[in-house]
């Protein structure tokens, strides 16, 4: 895996572009998220795929497609930013999250659930938390029958699981997210298999814009808020966002955010994450630098070349037999 090129601030996110052995191009994330320390909260987020076939309409990463990654690939991304911080692969952060998140749908590439059984072994991490983020493509049920296993066998408790909806106009739904995709039944239904007691409720993440209409009943209609909590975002300024003349419709302060307010008085918690206006401009809220990269079409200064080294454990053996 040769690193191409690195963009952003170590006291919050960068993002790391990088070439594998047949050419493609991925990117992943390291960030923490002031005020918290590293040694609170470490987040990385990798790729699954290389690009994106979804193509959904605010997403860079859906801006080419070029095939799944291999759990060897997507460990390398992960062993990279540990080995650049802690060669000893001892993890101290209180919460240490991996998400499944940057380019790719993850439902589209079953070599994440080796990954998922071969994290607890491969890093001393007590506080690992991975998290799986899916607009629910239809036909990947064996994909999800394989990670509810994988999650109860290994992370009972310590996982979580993000279903991006965005809206509940399956119309709109469907213009943002182009592909077949679960309904909300399946969803609600699949959630409360998925659910453990003392565990990560699952989250609806939507991102407000306009021309995504909220309808907070349809939400208390299908989903209990006793297993589902609400995430808002914002819809990030990348290119395609910008293309599609999608934007954000949060206004500054939360108090005047009428549909959390809906959501709360349903029933939900509600997690508003805006992130930083410094992440926009580095690039590290959504699959955008890949797309900066080829659009550039220029070798990148300071391109480093890092071995990818692939330590299988007795357990990832096994899968492998
Ligand atoms: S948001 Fe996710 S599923 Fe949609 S194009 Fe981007 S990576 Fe693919």
């Amino acid at each position: 895996m040769k690193i191409t090129s690195t963009t952003g601030e170590s006291d919050l996110a960068t993002v790391y572009v990088a070439e594998l052995a047949d050419g493609k191009l991925i990117e992943f994330v390291e960030s923490v998220q002031p005020p918290l320390t590293r040694a609170d909260k470490w987040v990385l987020i990798i790729s699954t795929l290389a690009g994106c076939p979804v193509r959904c309409r605010f997403c860079d990463a859906g801006g080419f497609y070029a095939g799944k990654l291999s759990r060897q690939e997507m460990l390398a991304q992960i062993d990279y930013l540990v080995d650049w911080r802690y060669p000893d692969r001892r993890v101290p952060a209180r919460k240490f999250k991996i998400q499944f998140a940057r380019m790719g749908e993850p439902a589209f590439n079953r070599e994440v659930v080796r990954v998922l059984e071969e994290l607890p072994t491969r890093y001393h991490a007590p506080g690992l938390l991975p998290s799986v983020s899916t607009v629910a493509p239809r036909g990947t049920e064996q994909f999800f029958t394989e990670l509810l296993a994988v999650k109860t066998g290994l992370y009972r408790e310590s996982f979580q699981l993000q279903f991006s909806i965005h809206t509940t106009d399956p119309e709109a739904r469907d213009r943002l997210i182009p592909v077949a995709k679960w309904d909300f039944p399946a969803i609600a239904e699949y959630g409360s298999r998925f659910f453990t007691a003392g565990g990560k409720k699952i989250s609806l993440n939507f991102a407000v814009g306009n021309e995504l209409p909220i309808d907070v009943g349809i939400v208390r209609r299908y989903f209990d808020p006793g297993l589902f909590v609400v995430k808002i975002t914002p819809v990030n300024p990348t290119d395609a966002a910008r293309r599609h003349h999608l934007c954000s419709a949060i206004p500054p302060d939360r108090e005047n955010c009428p549909v959390i307010n809906r959501l709360e008085d349903a029933g939900f918690q509600v997690v508003l994450s805006i992130g930083e206006q410094e992440e926009n401009r580095i690039g590290s809220n959504c699959g955008q630098h890949v797309l900066n990269y080829l659009k550039s079409n220029r070798e990148l200064e300071h391109s480093y070349t890092y071995p990818l080294r692939v330590r299988l454990s007795e357990s990832a053996k096994a899968v492998d037999r």
